[in-house]
């Protein structure tokens, strides 16, 4: 493992928190870390406990009669050495489901058992980095998951598995730590996305603008990472919430979910530093848009930069939602490449009269154009007519405007976008040199903005693992740049135009 970078602090106000450990380059590794403890989600169907692919429930385990793909799955050591144990010796038995595709309760217990198993195996790491986890107990008594978890966790596994050494206190103790601070994994089979603890990276505070970013490998290591430059003793954060969702629905997204109300920078800013990520256009006049009154009050008003008009911030909230809806219903929809295309376009321009140009909800149509032009069938880059070549780079560009500020520096998405961009800034570079329309000073000075923002693509993309799809672009554009920077220019030169 590479050396660790990480300093925890601890203040009675915020409680731990962590800083570099010494001054850290963009990209640069922060800390590796195993979880302490993984598995299913909480509200899932059944999945194999081995892989965590689906399962129909047909084939179970021989020792504790528990869903598994096969026998081989079956001696899955993280099975094998926990639930399996428990289930077989108390004879806790699975019942069968009807639909295999339902949620299924029996499987909430596992996670939290597997926490307790391991506290158990590796007393010091638990004492060490798990037990001063947040769990919200306080908070969490008054909500429904508290009866929830009451009965399918506490009384399960204190009654059918006669788990009575481990006390109700802790046991809701552990499925608050995990609510709290899991982190989703994909498994390699390719099976259900499951949560994972890890007792480093969940001492990062949130902040709205993360300056790490981190990556879960496939035998679920995790890698944290620096996305912009830091110096030794600056605090490290990373982000809880999905970044480019306005601040009305990630506070209320943290809230809900992780117990506390961020009062971050962007978070105090109504217009978002800038980004107007949550800004929608004044309906009663032509120049102005509305921002909150008071970014941090979920029921403040908002107001028209420019007229009197007033609003409530349900209003705002109501329009979010029917266009997060709509959003939705596009992506549920496999639809042919110019089905996909057009029901986008269609959609940005409907709300294009409602939205701010840069607001979350255009930013998220755009992230998925930028990345079906020049990729889906009929839309092929070399095939794309100069107008949505234009619209691509467009797309990618107004992407990154806000990107440049709530994604900052070496992070994925920035990453993929960028290289998104190269191509047709190519492209049209050298249709416009065809045509006559720029002299040969002005390609190559093209050619050069396109190298360098692939240049930084592949700086971003290769920190990510070769087997990923963002690694793996990285590698293979490599040879592309080093021919757009090199032989390019001469290339286009001496074609036959
Ligand atoms: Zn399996
Ligand atoms: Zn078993
Ligand atoms: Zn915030
Ligand atoms: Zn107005």
């Amino acid at each position: 493992m590479p050396e660790n970078c990480l300093q925890v602090l601890k203040n009675d106000k915020v409680g731990r928190y962590a800083t570099a450990s010494k001054d850290l380059q963009a990209g640069d590794v922060v800390f590796e870390e195993e979880p302490f403890a993984y598995g299913p989600k909480s509200g899932h169907p059944p999945m194999c406990l081995g892989c965590y692919l689906p399962v129909d429930c047909s084939y179970l385990c021989s020792k504790c009669s528990w869903p598994v793909c096969n026998a081989q799955c079956q001696e899955n050591a993280t099975h094998a050495n926990n639930e399996c144990k428990v289930f077989a010796e108390s004879g806790a038995k699975f019942q069968t489901m009807a639909d295999p595709t339902d949620i299924c309760l029996q499987f909430e217990c596992i996670t939290p058992l597997r926490v307790l198993l391991a506290m158990e195996a590796n007393k010091q790491r638990w004492d060490s980095e798990v037990a001063c986890m947040q769990s919200h107990c306080e908070i969490r008594k008054s909500k429904p998951i508290w009866a929830f978890n009451q009965n399918n966790v506490v009384e399960y596994l204190r009654g059918p598995c006669k788990l009575t050494r481990f006390s109700e206190e802790l046991i809701h103790r552990v499925c608050g730590i995990l609510d709290v601070n899991s982190f989703e994994a994909h498994p390699s089979t390719g099976g259900y996305s499951i949560r994972c603890l890890y007792p480093n990276l969940a001492i990062l505070s949130h902040n709205c603008v993360a300056n790490t970013t981190h990556t879960i490998f496939q035998d679920l290591k995790v890698q944290c990472r620096t996305s912009v430059p830091l110096k030794k003793d600056q605090e490290l954060y990373s982000s809880y919430a999905y970044t480019i969702l306005p601040t009305l629905v990630r506070r209320a997204y943290l809230e809900e979910s992780k117990y506390f109300l961020c009062d971050c920078l962007r978070c105090k800013d109504a217009t978002e530093l800038g980004t107007h990520l949550g800004t929608l256009k004044c309906s009663k006049c032509d120049n102005g848009v509305l921002i909150s009154t008071e970014p941090l009050n979920f029921e403040a008003e908002w107001k028209c930069t420019h007229c009197d008009f007033r609003t409530k911030a349900t209003a705002v909230r109501r329009v979010y939602e029917a266009i997060q809806m709509e959003l939705d219903n596009v992506d549920a929809n496999v639809e042919e490449p110019a089905e996909a295309i057009e029901a986008r376009e269609t959609l940005y321009r409907k709300y294009r009269s409602v939205m701010h140009p840069r607001n979350a909800y255009h930013t998220m149509l755009r992230l998925s154009l930028a990345q079906m032009y020049g990729k889906l069938d009929g839309y092929i880059i070399e095939d794309l007519p100069d107008l949505l070549l234009e619209r691509k780079v467009e797309l990618c560009m107004q992407i990154l405007e806000n990107l440049d500020v709530i994604e900052p520096g070496y992070t994925r998405t920035r990453g993929l976008i960028l290289y998104e961009l190269h191509a047709p800034l190519i492209l049209i570079a050298k249709n416009l040199y065809k045509n006559a329309v720029i002299t040969k000073e002005e390609l190559k000075r093209k050619l050069n903005e396109a190298a360098e923002k692939l240049e930084e693509a592949v700086k971003i993309l290769c920190l990510e693992p070769e087997y990923t799809q963002e690694g793996m672009l990285g590698r293979n554009a490599k040879p592309a740049l080093e021919r757009i920077k090199e032989s390019f220019f001469d290339e286009i030169l001496n074609a036959d135009l």
